[in-house]
């Protein structure tokens, strides 16, 4: 009689166990034998493999134990990076139902949750929200390049972190704070989501939406890695930019490790007083420190280094601010990227033709090297640069700040 209740008491703490494990919706990778309860055998749950948080390398030395080797880790991946099967097929050529049994019990196809698509009647933006693994959600942008008859296709903005600490000034993700940083394939999936519903293909993407980069530096590098896996979305490294404000020590290591992707730096100011006050990082780590990582990078890439310039109206247009940049990249083969301030509250306005003309003459006088100007659209659903901010969670008493981004 004892032993049976003890037995009914183990079933129900197993019972338990398993509940735990479900309700906190923690995939089971395999079961070991393990005293949890004394006298009893039960479960350790492991933590599955997401498939999109892994390079096909990765994925085939990860699953080898289930039998899966590098080419059938490459086909699983194919089927759904490029395929977008939201689960383990039941059956694949050459390939045992055994192993792909043991695949879908080892793994798991994480998606994102859509939450809200805007398209931008004015020029075709699109901006959705996501939800990952957390309750806040994040934005990301459809870019679309169309003007090319035959040659058309899209561009993606991605979120890396949701909110951000940088404290950018003129930025509406800076009024959110700093949230979460994303898991790669929160990153990978936004490009993947973005792909299934477009009528032209993804060919490019730019880590300039919602977050700094270089501070979720490692799961950024790795979504970038997944993103360009050949059998996977197959991305061009050359067609990946990550960007940062000024984020030194992520500069020197995206050098040291020779990164394949282009960088992009937000300047935004060449005056240290004053881009303390627009850009904090500037007290971390000031302009003297950043032009150094930059030299270093720009001698690596060997190729010109693209610095973005946000620019206000009577705050960085002048004259003076050309000579200035032209001083700070002196002997450096740099592109200087134009692009118009976004604010909704109209505390910083974009400069007039007028003032952006004697600004575009004074840096051609003053630099004499290539000077693009931005487009930043999607301004109609708060979908250009610096207007991200998952708009319901800023709160109603804090309209997003004066909103510059340098990175989208
Ligand atoms: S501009 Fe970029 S780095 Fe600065 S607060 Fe906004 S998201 Fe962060």
């Amino acid at each position: 009689m004892k032993s049976n209740s003890t037995l009914l008491v183990n079933i129900i703490r197993i019972g338990q166990e398993l509940l735990s494990v479900i309700s906190k919706r923690i995939p089971l990778r395999g079961v070991k034998a393990l005293n949890f309860y004394p006298g009893i055998i039960t479960m350790e749950p492991k933590p599955a493999i997401f498939f999109k948080n892994h390079t096909a390398d990765e994925l085939a030395s990860l699953l080898a134990p289930f039998g899966v080797n590098t080419r059938l880790a490459g086909k699983l991946q194919s089927a759904i990076l490029r395929g977008g099967l939201d689960e383990i097929p039941k059956a694949m050529e050459q390939t045992s139902w055994r192993v792909l049994e043991k695949v879908k019990n080892a793994t798991v196809i994480p998606s994102l949750e859509l939450i809200d698509k805007q398209v931008s009647p004015r020029d075709g933006f699109t901006k959705y929200l996501f939800k990952g693994d957390g309750d806040e959600p994040f934005e990301t942008v459809r870019i679309p390049l169309l003007h090319v008859k035959g040659q058309e296709k899209y561009v993606v903005c991605v979120s890396s972190q949701v909110g951000c600490a940088m404290g950018c000034a003129f930025c509406a993700t800076a009024k959110m704070g700093f949230r979460r940083n994303l898991q790669p394939w929160e990153i990978v999936d936004q490009v993947m989501q973005i792909r299934k519903d477009s009528q032209y293909p993804v060919r490019g993407v730019v880590f300039m939406g919602m977050g700094e980069p270089m501070l979720n530096y490692d799961r950024v590098m790795q979504a970038a890695s997944i993103l360009r896996e050949p059998c996977g979305i197959a991305i061009d490294a050359r067609n990946i930019t990550i960007s940062t404000v000024g984020v030194v020590p992520g500069i020197r290591r995206f050098t040291r490790e020779k990164q394949p992707y282009r960088l992009v730096v937000s300047l935004t100011s060449a005056n240290s007083e004053k881009r303390k006050s627009l850009l904090p990082v500037e007290n971390t780590h000031p302009l003297e420190e950043l032009m150094d990582a930059v030299r270093q990078y720009q001698e690596f890439s060997g190729s010109r280094m693209m610095l973005a310039w946000t620019m206000m109206s009577g705050i960085n247009t002048s004259p003076e601010d050309a000579a200035e940049i032209a001083r700070l990249t002196a002997g450096m083969p740099v592109k200087i990227d134009l692009i118009d301030v976004n604010d909704p509250t109209g505390v910083f306005l974009k400069p007039s033709v007028e003032e952006l003309k004697i600004f575009r003459d004074s840096l051609n006088a003053a630099l004499g090297q290539p000077i693009v100007r931005r487009y930043s659209g999607g301004q109609d659903i708060n979908a250009g640069c610096g207007m991200l901010a998952g708009l319901h969670m800023v709160e109603p008493d804090k309209p997003p700040c004066a909103s510059l981004h340098d990175h989208s």
